[in-house]
């Protein structure tokens, strides 16, 4: 099973395909977060990537292409794949029919998490994770059980992403709106797409997703 995870920044992608690695035994794909750790690396595509990442618009198609490309022939044919972040414009959704049809995949689904924007950016701007294992919490939804301390694997070191203030926030919603909701009415006309309230719980949007995946 090979799915996108669709919506503008803060939908709740990430957690969700956290979700689904942890109970499909799934791969995310995460564009954004191999970009970061590119950027962590300094390698020459991170070199690239930075200061438009910081600036919150988009990196080339051709750079997040090829990252998808590259871990999907690094991974196990059998293993469902979770497209999170990507694709994000037209171009990205050719090229991506293209990567699967050439790796012997298919798209089952699209799963759109619809939200509502102004709740996105008090979302965004309150997220943290820790810095050891990358769990996710929130400063007002989701704090650690003891405060200061990560409840999965007792780190007492966390971090932000430097775009998620607010004025990054407002321009990564602004090329959400312009670049990747035109997307949907490709995969629409293919009869794959689910519409999901990402506004309700984390738990109600996992049964919700797992209900779509199970009629896919
Ligand atoms: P994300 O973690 O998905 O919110 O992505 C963080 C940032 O990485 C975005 O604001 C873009 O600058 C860049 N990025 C991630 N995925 C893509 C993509 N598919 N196309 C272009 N830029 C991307």
């Amino acid at each position: 099973m090979n799915i996108i995870l669709l919506g503008p920044p803060g939908a709740g992608k990430g957690t969700q395909s956290a979700q689904l690695v942890k109970h499909h035994g799934m791969r995310q794909l995460s564009t954004g977060d191999m970009l970061r750790a590119a950027v962590k690396a300094g390698t020459p595509i991170g070199l690239k990537a930075k200061e438009i990442m910081e600036r919150g618009e988009l990196v080339s198609d051709e750079i997040v292409s090829g990252l998808i490309d590259a871990e999907l022939a690094a991974m196990g044919e059998h293993v469902g794949a979770i497209f999170d972040g990507y694709p994000r414009t037209a171009v990205q959704a050719e090229k991506l029919d293209a990567i699967l049809a050439r790796h012997d995949r298919r798209l089952d689904r699209v799963i759109e998490l619809e939200v509502d924007e102004d709740a996105l950016v008090e979302r965004i701007t309150g997220r943290f994770t820790c810095a050891r294992c990358g769990a996710s919490y929130h400063v007002r939804f989701m704090q650690p059980e003891t405060a200061g301390t990560c409840d999965k694997c007792g780190a007492t070191e966390f971090k932000r992403r430097p775009d998620d203030n607010e004025e990054t926030v407002r321009t990564r919603m602004a090329e959400y709106r312009a670049k990747t909701a035109p997307i949907l009415p490709i995969y629409e006309a293919r009869g794959i797409v689910t519409r999901i309230d990402g506004m309700a719980s984390i738990e109600e949007v996992t049964t919700a997703i797992d209900h779509a995946l199970a009629t896919a």
